[in-house]
């Protein structure tokens, strides 16, 4: 097995804690000295693992060298929450919202359409052209939600095609009731039912769109029963909750053990204290990018990271409510809008989001995690937020 050592990394961020392994926790980074910084670092990656980390001047040989001349290096940025298999836009909802109409979760249907009418080769291309422009961000891991066929068909399809793309795929068939059902019941029926067989071979996590305030997303009692039944069927848990409202989206999460709860927009002091009470099971993961492209009030990531909730950014890339794949413009945003610091921003999207994931393997650069490494086109991970909208990072490859 041939080893590469990468050199020349000015700062490295590994967000692995002093012994270099644990990962640091995703609440409140008092000193930067909880991100595992090395200065003039080198890493050797052999076999797709990091199998050394330290000093470049104690870098052990290797078969192949790459200097990156004094960049930065931080973990892959892990986008814990995307719905990347749609076709068409909705660039006209936007400017529309722009111009004062409200969002009420509606729009879906046109996406849901559009989705349904491409063919597997279009919506493949868009798929992988969406993962590609992560990649070119710096997003090494992202998880990808079906939601916009809601047929059995449609899902299926959706979610069979994600998983070419990442072993992170979510089943949303209640994402919203379409628009040719009138009865919630039997729509209801058709997720937990012969819908959820067709997808759960190819999803390990199951969501729900829960918002008593959105007509056509689910109520409390509604998303319970879409939850048990994908945990039965052997997925893990993930929830949309309190993006709208003080709903019961948290609440539920907690309740069934969820792996994450997003959004989170909208939390009473019992939400919060619920939270809490759960870090280290189930993970806030926050996706402002919504709130900048539907001018809505940020969640207040201060409020959750001094209280000890684990926090997560995550882009929630759709065509609806935040069409960007850019984890740099979420942090940067996490930074400027929700009080959080550059170190904290950081580590909620490396570790927080691994968090969310329940993964161990990605999210930090530590000998025997994934060599999955982001490159900055400066000097220090600052910079990230420092220089907003400019296309500093990307995804180291080393194949
Ligand atoms: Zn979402």
């Amino acid at each position: 097995m041939s080893a590469t050592v990468v050199t020349g990394i000015g700062e490295l961020v590994t967000c692995a804690g002093s012994d270099g392994q644990t990962p640091v926790l995703g609440a409140v980074v008092p000193a930067g000295d909880r991100l595992g910084i090395v200065v003039d670092a080198a890493v050797v990656v052999e076999g797709g693992l990091v199998a050394w980390v330290g000093p470049g001047r104690a870098a052990p040989e290797a078969d192949r060298r790459v200097d990156l001349n004094g960049r930065a290096v931080v973990p892959g940025f892990v986008d814990s929450h995307s719905h990347l298999v749609f076709a068409g836009d909705r660039a006209a909802e936007f400017s529309a919202r722009m111009a004062g109409a409200a969002y009420d979760g509606g729009g879906i249907g046109e996406s849901v359409d559009a989705t349904r009418a491409a063919s597997d080769g279009e919506l493949r291309g868009l798929l992988r052209k969406r993962v590609a422009e992560m990649r070119a961000l710096g997003t090494t891991t992202v998880e990808v939600k079906s939601g916009y066929g809601l047929t059995t068909t449609d899902e299926e399809r959706s979610l069979r095609l994600a998983r070419e793309v990442t072993e992170e795929t979510t089943f949303l068939g209640a994402h919203v009731v379409p628009p040719e059902f009138d009865d919630r019941t039997a729509y209801l029926d058709l997720v937990t039912g012969p819908m959820l067989t067709a997808c759960a071979p190819h999803a390990r996590w199951v969501d729900v769109f829960c918002e008593p305030t959105a007509p056509r997303a689910f109520t409390e009692d509604e998303a319970r029963r879409v939850l048990l039944a994908g945990r039965e069927a052997g997925l893990g848990l993930r929830v949309h909750g309190n993006q709208l409202s003080s709903g019961p989206g948290v609440r539920l999460a907690v309740e069934l053990g969820a792996a994450s709860v997003d959004h989170c927009t909208y939390l009473t002091d019992a939400d919060v204290a619920a939270l809490v009470a759960v870090a280290g099971t189930t993970v806030a993961t926050l996706l402002p990018g919504v709130e900048f492209s539907t001018r809505s009030p940020y969640p207040d990531a201060r409020r959750l990271l001094d209280a000890g909730v684990d926090v997560a950014l995550a882009t929630d890339c759709n065509p609806g409510t935040c069409n960007t794949a850019s984890m740099p413009f979420v942090l940067a945003l996490a930074v400027r809008e929700m009080g959080m610091t550059a170190a904290e921003a950081l580590v909620a999207a490396t570790v927080g989001g691994a968090r969310a994931l329940r993964r161990r393997d990605i999210g930090r650069v530590a000998v025997g995690s994934r060599a999955d490494l982001a490159v900055l086109e400066a000097p220090s991970h600052d910079h990230l937020a420092y220089r907003p909208g400019m296309p500093l990072a990307r995804a180291l490859d080393l194949s």
